[in-house]
């Protein structure tokens, strides 16, 4: 039999997830064609992924990432007026159209199997960096006690353990704790949910962990960077010397969403 050629000289694992393929195929995340055995992990169709604007084939902000069409500004205004503390973020795709929808699919509707392939597009995203700054520590945005229960299951954690794994960092999960519990950043404006992230979290384990460490803090979205900023400086106050944020999915810039130095001034983290 044909099987029996080439079966011996295929790893183990391979052959298995090869033959469960046969019973569970994987499916595009996006639209559910079926994809048969995805060995990438990427489990995307060819048509979905030529609608998706890749990250790093267009022009992005050089501190935030967020992709800035048809703008030969190096930083976004946003970055322009403020001061971010972490030291630059990068992410996959807009979060819109497709993705917007499989991350809230991800997030809210329990579809976790999403983790490989959103990790397999962040894993692609971060190789690069690895180069130039030498990350010691993977960390995750953390959930509230009460988004656990309700959900769970953490996002930010599903994504960047096997992140961590597949680059060779070491990870800690539980690096923050939400220590308030506050309105869900989806059901605010702008102004409101910089303002909602204001000293809710804490270092989970003492400052000397962190300290002197490079260290990537994953999460799925950036929209404001607010809860990116906050997490950033409690590790900056702990010591840390970078933190580079990798989030699958950041907004564009919107005209709508910009703050004012009058804003700025009322925001403390
Ligand atoms: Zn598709
Ligand atoms: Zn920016």
């Amino acid at each position: 039999m044909l099987c029996e050629r080439w079966l011996p000289n295929m790893p183990f694992k391979t052959m298995l997830l090869k033959a469960l393929s046969l019973i569970f195929p994987d499916q595009c995340i996006f639209c559910g064609s079926i994809l048969g055995y995805c060995k990438s992990q990427l489990c995307i169709c060819p048509d979905c992924a030529k609608k998706i604007t890749f990250s790093d084939e267009v022009d992005t902000c050089r501190l935030c990432g967020r992709q800035m069409p048809d703008e030969e500004m190096p930083l976004c205004p946003t970055c322009q007026s403020h001061r971010h503390y972490f030291n630059r973020a990068v992410s996959c795709a807009s979060y819109k159209d497709d993705i917007r929808e499989a991350v809230l699919r991800f997030k809210f509707g329990n579809c976790t199997d999403y983790a490989r392939t959103f990790a397999a597009m962040m894993v692609r995203r971060i190789r690069p960096l690895c180069k130039t700054y030498g990350f010691d520590l993977t960390v995750c945005a953390p959930l509230s006690k009460a988004s656990m229960n309700e959900r769970g299951y953490n996002q930010a954690a599903l994504l960047a353990k096997p992140i961590a794994k597949a680059l060779g960092l070491a990870y800690c999960e539980k690096a923050f704790i939400k220590t308030k519990e506050t309105p869900k950043q989806s059901t605010l404006n702008y102004i409101q949910r910089m303002k909602n992230v204001e000293n809710v979290f804490a270092l989970d384990k003492d400052p000397s962990y962190f300290a002197g460490k490079t260290i990537l803090l994953i999460d799925d979205v950036l929209t404001t960077g607010a809860t990116a900023d906050a997490l950033s400086k409690l590790l900056k106050a702990a010591g840390a010397k970078i933190v580079v944020v990798a989030t699958l999915a950041c907004t564009e810039k919107d005209k709508n969403n910009e703050l004012t130095n009058e804003d700025w001034k009322e925001i403390t983290f």
